[in-house]
């Protein structure tokens, strides 16, 4: 985790978005929202912090966040989740997701299995869990996983499926086949599945389904989700994880020593915003979606092959037709060329698996229209 000269190396996120800084570039690299989320949820954490709630929460979260996390997962997905003793609340998706794992791996002989390209914080923790991390590529054009190349990956020492859907970064969406098999695999070699869902809302084309709600799936399944994308409070880090209860203890175990607590007043305020009422999260999901629309419309324009997501703040579009063929190079240069920054999916994959997403780069849909219109206008510098 250190750089060659022995220092914390910055994660491709705050590196691109340092280079946008420098340049003064519009930042599509890092996925945050230049809006604020709804005023109801903001007042609430005003409110709760001017009501004194300010000091260490209990271990598992604020009591009211726990119901509301429960009556949102009953409300969206008809899931049964009990809030006393099947949830925690952790200091973002990135705390359950390391929480869950060093809770259910202990060395190098238990495997994770994860579909690349991965969120960065997968392979990290995987690292220090000390635990084998096997890979699954999401082959083109769809970033749909081959199920003979998922079958043959999960073994009997498997111990953690690690799935991200909605897919950042590919924004894909997990096929319902490929999600069957991947609760059948976890039956067949006694694997738990750790899902990521933290784009649960921001699904395009069809309303979100957990993995948990797969018949067989929820008594071997983790599921987590954050309010920073459903919320647009990426800095609040009010994240949860849900799943059976002795699993849920086991994440506690860990979690109790990774930040004991977090986020306190910002709880309550977490739960002002699931119990909105169905338009706030159908709004949110529309809006985003016509911002990839705008986004796609200037790519395609530009002269990059794009691939339209089915959820998530991220489009990934080829540079290979404006000479992007090594988008690690092209994504390096943008920001001075044209003040545009954008990731290059090679951030997203181990250094030799490289090659199957060169000419790939991640944009960023989650900003105002007029911000992508005005870097629609920078890329079409490209075709000059
Ligand atoms: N998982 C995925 C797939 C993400 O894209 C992100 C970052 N937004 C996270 C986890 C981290 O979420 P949080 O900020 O809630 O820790
Ligand atoms: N999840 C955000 C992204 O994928 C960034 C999170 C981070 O900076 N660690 O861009």
């Amino acid at each position: 985790l250190l750089s060659a000269a022995g220092e914390v190396a910055p994660t491709i996120f705050a590196e691109i978005s340092a280079l946008a800084g420098r340049t003064g570039a519009i930042n599509l690299g890092q996925g945050f929202p230049d809006e604020d989320g709804p005023t109801e949820v903001l007042e609430a954490a005003r409110a709760a912090i001017l009501a004194g709630a300010n000091q260490y929460p209990p271990g598992r979260g604020v009591p009211d966040l726990l119901r509301a996390i429960s009556e949102h997962q009953r409300r969206f997905y008809g899931l049964d989740v009990d809030p006393d003793r099947e949830i925690v609340v952790t200091a973002g998706a990135t705390e359950a997701i390391a929480a869950a794992l060093l809770a259910l791996v202990d060395g190098p002989e238990d495997e994770i299995v994860v579909f690349e390209p991965y969120y960065d914080s997968y392979a990290a923790i995987a690292a220090l869990s000390g635990a084998t991390l096997r890979t699954v590529p999401l082959r083109l054009p769809d970033f749909q996983p081959d199920p003979e190349e998922l079958a043959a990956a999960v073994t009997d020492r498997c111990r953690v499926i690690l799935v991200n859907d909605p897919h950042n970064p590919t924004g894909a969406v997990l096929s319902d086949g490929i999600r069957a098999e991947i609760v059948r695999l976890a039956h067949q070699h006694d694997a738990i599945i750790v899902t990521d869902e933290v784009y649960e809302h921001l699904s395009f084309t069809a309303p979100h389904a957990p993995i948990a709600t797969l018949p067989g799936a929820a008594e071997r399944t983790l599921t987590i989700s954050s309010a920073g994308k459903t919320f647009s409070v990426t800095g609040w880090k009010i994240g949860w994880i849900h799943g059976p209860a002795e699993l849920i203890t086991a994440v506690l175990s860990v979690k109790q020593f990774l930040t004991y607590v977090n986020g306190g007043p910002f709880q309550p305020a977490v739960a002002v915003g699931l119990r909105l009422p169905d338009a706030f999260f159908t709004d949110a999901a529309e809006r985003l979606r016509a911002k990839h629309d705008q986004l796609a419309a200037g790519l395609d324009a530009a002269g990059f092959e794009v691939h339209r997501p089915d959820g998530g703040y991220f489009t990934v579009a080829d540079a290979s037709p404006l000479g992007g063929a090594d988008a690690d190079a092209f994504c390096r240069s943008l920001p001075e060329r044209i003040g545009v920054a954008a990731i290059p999916l090679t951030a997203f994959v181990r250094p030799e698996h490289r090659d199957a997403y060169r000419g790939l780069v991640r944009f960023a849909a989650c900003k105002r229209p007029d911000v992508i219109a005005e870097a629609a206008e920078r890329l079409a510098g490209l075709r000059a």
